[in-house]
């Protein structure tokens, strides 16, 4: 099998990479078990050591690392390399934090010490890790890091959108002296993730879309395996009338188009308290009207392509069903025409929950804002999702944050950001988000299993 890898600003194919078909997923999956074994007896400090090579090698090779994300994803340059310059501080915290969640731990002993009661954290073996394109750095290394720190064998699975950077991971992990059966690259779209998931392996961790996720979670159900899912949003952000108009509304539109909207917590749905709409949405569309759309390649583009071709009809099938029902378009609202996958910034207002452009997970550069009468309206309608993965508020007022954000169902939330994710908190969905966690301390415990210790030192 060929994987055909295109360029999303320009439509040119720029690789062609021999794919994994079920037989090769099989092997592959079997050379893990092997490396598992390896691995897992390898001791922390020296896996650590790997890691920090690894985290070496990603810093001075980040440009041409980036150039390659920018290639095949279409994300502008500038924030491929902020994308690389953020993995470094992830595996920071993981680096560091890894030697004290993973040591055994005392939990009881009798002062005599005839009894003594302790927690060890086993590796859970081999794990497959199915990523999305959109962060392959970020989401990937949620999983592989903390997973080969504990002492797991990784079958990696980068999206077929990202797998240069897939097959780049792999080889620095590789020069790094990671066990090339301890992390192992499976190359392929959905039908070898489909064989991936059908190995005998001890944990499936997924980023993706509901829609797979949800395939996923019904090709695994009967089988006693750990499965964690990180799926999408319609993440909502909520202005209050006290705040400075013109810096919320560059900061949330930022939230709503950084990587042309193309993040797992981009901002997709905006709610204004009634008394600011009309000027905040003016300050919103002229921020919006002031993005540069282009290259990719050149250093000052904001706007980029869309990853996938596809997306432009989700896109346009979402504007055009707003507009039907009575939506009006200040910015956008349509394709551009130039080869490639290009969809310009759009912005709807007179929007309700009848339009699919405030249901459904956008993934691109469109938005719609909405008025809200007040804080108890704000947060029903952000509630009104069957998703629940991030949910931002902005008020000059801490305590007036504190009371909405209590009552507001999401994993993460904001006050005077959005779209922020950081190495030391959790990382969860409510809902259609998703199950399970990364990142934070917890996010390392989630790679092992703890074995409970009973001992006594006679009989
Ligand atoms: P996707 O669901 O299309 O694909 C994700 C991965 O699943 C890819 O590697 C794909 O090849 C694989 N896949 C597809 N069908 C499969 C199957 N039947 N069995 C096994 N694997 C299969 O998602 P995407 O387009 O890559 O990513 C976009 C989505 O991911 C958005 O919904 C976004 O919100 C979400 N996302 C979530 C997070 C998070 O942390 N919650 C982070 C990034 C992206």
């Amino acid at each position: 099998m060929t994987l055909e890898v295109a360029n999303p600003a320009t439509g040119a194919v720029v690789a062609r990479l021999p794919a994994d078909d079920a037989a090769s997923v099989a092997a592959k999956s079997q050379r893990a078990r092997q490396g598992a074994r390896r691995w897992s007896a390898t001791p922390l400090t020296e896996r650590i050591e790997a890691l920090r090579r690894f985290r070496s090698l990603a810093q001075s090779q980040s440009e041409a690392l980036a150039r390659i994300l920018t290639t095949e994803v279409g994300k502008p340059l500038a924030q491929s390399r902020n994308e690389l310059k953020g993995l470094l501080a992830r595996l920071d915290f993981f680096i560091a934090e890894a030697p004290s969640v993973l040591a055994e731990e005392a939990v009881h002993s009798e002062p005599d010490g005839a009894l003594e009661e302790r927690i060890s954290r086993e590796p859970l073996g081999v794990v497959a890790n199915i990523s999305a394109w959109n962060y392959p750095w970020f989401v990937g290394s949620n999983v592989f890091v903390p997973a080969l720190l504990a002492g797991n064998a990784v079958l990696y699975k980068p999206s077929e959108h990202a797998s240069l950077t897939g097959l780049e991971i792999a080889r620095l992990f590789a020069e790094s002296g990671v066990p090339e059966d301890a992390f192992v690259p499976v190359i392929g779209a959905g039908e070898t993730g489909g064989a991936l998931v059908a190995q005998p392996v001890d944990g499936i961790f997924f980023t993706g879309s509901v829609a797979t996720g949800r395939r996923i979670a019904q090709a695994a159900a009967g089988r006693m395996v750990k499965l964690q899912l990180e799926l999408g949003g319609k993440d909502p952000v909520y202005v209050c009338e006290d705040v400075d108009i013109a810096r919320a509304a560059a900061s949330v539109a930022d939230g709503a188009f950084y990587t042309t909207g193309q993040s797992c917590c981009s901002v997709e749905r905006i709610y204004v308290h009634a008394s600011i709409f009309e000027r905040f949405v003016e300050a919103f569309v002229a921020e919006v009207r002031g993005y540069r759309i282009g290259d990719p390649m050149d250093e000052s583009t904001y706007i980029g392509p869309l990853a996938r071709a596809a997306q432009i009809e989700v896109l346009q099938r979402q504007v055009d069903d707003a507009l039907a029902k009575g939506a009006r378009l200040l910015a956008g609202g349509r394709r551009l025409a130039r080869p490639g996958n290009w969809f310009e910034p759009t912005v709807l207002v007179d929007v309700d929950h009848s339009m699919a452009v405030m249901r459904e997970e956008s993934f691109g550069p469109v938005i719609g804002l909405m008025p809200a009468a007040d804080d108890g309206q704000a947060i029903e309608l952000m509630n009104d999702t069957p998703y629940g993965l991030t949910a931002g508020v902005f008020t000059a007022e801490r305590e007036r944050a504190r009371r909405i954000l209590a009552r507001v169902n999401a994993g993460s939330v904001y006050w005077n950001c959005c779209d922020r994710v950081s190495p030391r908190l959790p990382w969860s969905g409510v809902g259609d988000s998703g199950i399970g966690l990364t990142l934070s301390r917890a996010g390392i415990e989630a790679f092992t299993r703890p074995k409970a210790w009973h001992l006594r030192d006679r009989c």
